[in-house]
């Protein structure tokens, strides 16, 4: 997360606990959250505050970290899990022998897994909501990164939300 994306989120923490915010918290937060995005940080902080740990105390940078770490798991599991369904439907696909699964499962013809694939076509009927939450992409269109303005790799965790997943 840049400077200015950490000014947005320490302003929206300091709405919720009256935090002062002086430069050398958005330096410490900048890189605490280096591999965080905004969109990610903002989900994180509205997790934390509509959680009991909010009534004793102030979110951290860690918090934060942690969340977006667990959100994250969350979809690569959700796409072991579609792989190996996937797999026990179709026994007599084998392994090459000896083969392992590098290259094989977690690579289909677009460079996208099958079940990743069927991750966005479940959300792809939905909207993406307007930031912070969402990139603001409507029904049909995959979700960017309003960063890079590259597509995600996977939809914002407002949309699986809105899709019901
Ligand atoms: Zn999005």
């Amino acid at each position: 997360m840049n400077r200015d994306d950490t000014i947005d989120l320490l302003t929206a923490v300091a709405a919720r606990d009256q935090r002062t915010v002086g430069h050398g918290d958005v330096v410490a937060w900048s890189v605490d959250l280096a591999e965080v995005s905004l969109v990610e940080a903002l989900d994180a902080v509205t997790a934390f505050h509509q959680s009991a740990r909010a009534v004793e105390r102030r979110v951290q940078a860690a918090d934060i970290v942690q969340w977006v770490k667990w959100s994250r798991r969350q979809v690569v599991e959700r796409e072991h899990t579609q792989a190996e369904l996937e797999r026990a439907r179709e026994p007599r696909q084998a392994l090459p022998p000896g083969g392992a699964l590098v290259g094989s499962d977690h690579s289909g013809g677009r460079g996208e897994s099958a079940s990743l694939a069927e991750l966005w076509a479940e959300v792809l009927p939905v909207d993406c909501q307007q930031k912070p939450k969402g990139c603001g992409q409507p029904a049909g269109q995959r979700c960017v990164n309003p960063h890079t303005l590259t597509w995600t790799k996977i939809p914002h965790p407002i949309r699986l939300l809105d899709a019901g997943i």
